[in-house]
């Protein structure tokens, strides 16, 4: 008898949310991640209404309202001639946006899966899986100087954008991005902001994201050698290039002592599944964080990966059919925003373009809402 149901690698927005929704099904799960609990990562982490909708209807929205993370009602849209305020109506049960740092939104899903009953493994790092001819059946694991070995009837990789699940398993590319954006990122206090500000100039995009702590999580994309090594001049000079209007309020406070850099990672989509495993978050699916569709996307696939592993571990739905449900679902949304968040990363548009990208991933954003909506709470 293997020792659990489902071993999941990885346990942030990706594996917490599918461990969660595991274990509230009654099966047994063991998350296995090699940080320690509630460190931060590299991750900016404005949250879509998908997102929302999810963390809502999972009964976890609480903590992060509760962690004093801000509600969003407005977006505001820079563009190079004019800006567009939107306010958020609410539809779905989600009249609010939120962002909560990852310091507050992954150990929120950990304390929500693990008082559902499934345990946590932090500071175990997965270094092989174990294998019955092809099936994929358990993991090796290190923990501080020993060496341990646990088995299950699904290992699922929930483990990044590096992912070495999607290595050892030797898990196809469905797609790949030709275009990559660099970051730069950090937290500024007292900032005049309203709402999530997004702009878009001269080769350059820019965002105001309000936190927790009363601050608000900045950034700048661009292509990489734009981006550079001086972080606080091109902060400056990048939220000059996007919006007059940012760049003005920008100037007003004091930059943090501390910002942090994305180099880049090209977008991919590679195979959900295959014998004894599965793939979820960032490690089936990356697209140019310029989306800031990643986290939502996470949890989206938690869920319709969930859905599928009960109806394969629970009720005896062969592997071939309820995963590859989840990999067809998850490619139909996943594939058309992977392409437009391609085109963005390009920097090569003038704000009649840019408004077309931005409109056709909105539409991808409503289908995701849609489906998320459609699918029985039971
Ligand atoms: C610069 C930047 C800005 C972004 N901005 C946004 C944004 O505004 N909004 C948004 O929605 N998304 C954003 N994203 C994307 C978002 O960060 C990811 O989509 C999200 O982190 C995916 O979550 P995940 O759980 O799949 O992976 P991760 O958050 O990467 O978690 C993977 C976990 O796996 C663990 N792990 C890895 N290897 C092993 C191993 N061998 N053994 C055990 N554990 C392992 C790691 O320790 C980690 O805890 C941004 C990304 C970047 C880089």
């Amino acid at each position: 008898m293997p020792d659990y149901d489902a071993i999941v690698v990885g346990g942030r927005a990706a594996g917490a949310s599918t461990a969660l929704l595991l274990a509230r099904a009654g099966l047994s799960v063991l998350v296995l991640d090699r940080g320690r609990l509630g460190g931060d990562t590299l991750s900016t982490h404005a949250l879509m209404r998908g997102a929302v909708l999810q963390l809502t209807r999972w009964g976890v929205l609480s903590s992060i309202v509760g962690a004093a993370t801000p509600a969003i009602r407005h977006v505001t849209f820079h563009y190079a001639d004019g800006i567009v305020p939107v306010e958020l109506g609410a539809s779905h049960g989600v009249d609010a946006l939120y962002a909560p740092r990852r310091t507050v939104l992954d150990p929120a899903l950990v304390a929500a899966a693990a008082s559902a009953g499934a345990e946590f493994g932090h500071c175990s790092n997965v270094v092989g899986v174990r294998r019955d001819g092809e099936p994929v059946t358990g993991v090796e694991y290190r923990h501080g100087s020993r060496t341990e070995v646990r088995t299950a009837r699904i290992v699922v990789g929930a483990d990044g954008r590096r992912s070495r699940i999607a290595d050892l398993v030797g898990a196809g590319l469905v797609a790949v991005a030709a275009n990559t954006s660099a970051f730069i990122y950090g937290y500024w206090e007292e900032l005049e902001v309203s709402g999530y500000e997004w702009a878009y100039g001269d080769r350059a995009a820019a965002g105001f994201i309000p936190t927790n702590d009363s601050r608000t999580c900045v950034f700048v994309g661009a292509d990489s050698r734009r981006i550079g090594r001086d972080g606080p001049g091109v902060v400056a000079a990048l939220t000059a290039a996007a919006s007059p209007s940012m760049s003005a309020r920008l100037r007003e406070v004091a930059a943090p002592a501390r910002l942090r850099t994305f180099p880049g990672q090209a977008g991919y989509l590679r195979s959900a599944w295959g014998p004894g495993w599965a793939l979820v978050g960032d490690a089936g699916s990356w697209k140019d964080p310029i989306s800031a569709h990643g986290l939502t996307d996470a949890l989206r696939d938690a869920e319709l990966l969930a859905r599928a592993l009960v109806v394969h571990l629970r009720d005896g739905v062969p592997e071939k059919d309820s995963l590859g449900t989840y990999q067809a679902a998850r490619n139909r949304l996943a594939l058309p925003m992977l392409r437009i968040a391609d085109r963005i990363a390009t920097y090569r548009w003038g704000p009649d373009r840019i408004r077309v990208l931005l409109g056709s991933l909105n539409q991808c954003m409503r289908d995701e809402v849609g489906l998320l909506a459609g699918l029985d709470p039971t």
